[in-house]
């Protein structure tokens, strides 16, 4: 691993699998890409098997709600038929907004592991703190900055295209 990618990395150590993960949601955000939606994606893993996955779409489902980590949270509910997704891990492209991470800490999500970091409104320490913060009953793992620079190229190069696409 890359120095800098080394210090881009926050809370606890990221685990083998890890990257393995974080490709599958990579994988779900292409999918987003190719709806011309945002590229977002991720998974909810127990035991190491998938138990839920979503990818951003927002525009394409006319609800504002419907980002990746949301759509997740609500296919591992259906699958498992039940609204507290105790001991699962959360593996999404970027670090969740605020409301990602209220809905998160209310599905019991035991860790989350983020690839990009959001400046610009992520809630796992960029701009909020609502991950990661003592001040709540239910504590979430963080891990942040696996596979941070794929995931965020794929953020910018989609955002690259979408503006030389409306230049034109
Ligand atoms: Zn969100």
């Amino acid at each position: 691993m890359a120095m800098n990618e080394m210090a881009a990395m926050l809370g606890a150590a990221p685990l083998a699998s890890d990257e393995k993960w974080m490709r599958h949601a990579l994988a779900l955000a292409r999918q987003a890409e190719a709806a011309d939606e945002v590229p977002v994606g991720a998974v909810l893993v127990k035991d190491d098997l998938v138990i839920g996955e979503g990818r951003n779409r927002p525009i394409t489902a006319h609800d504002p709600t419907a980002h990746a980590e949301i759509v997740a949270l609500r296919d591992a509910g259906q699958r498992l038929e039940n609204y507290r997704l105790v001991d699962a891990t959360l593996y999404v492209t970027l670090e969740p907004c605020a409301m990602c991470a209220g809905a998160i800490i209310h599905a019991r999500v035991a860790r989350v592991v983020f690839g990009a970091f959001d400046p610009k409104g992520g809630a796992a320490g960029s701009v909020f703190e609502i991950l990661g913060t003592d001040c709540l009953n239910h504590q979430v793992a963080l891990t942040g900055g696996v596979l941070a620079e794929e995931c965020g190229n794929l953020l910018s190069e989609f955002f690259r295209a979408r503006r030389k696409r409306k230049n034109s």
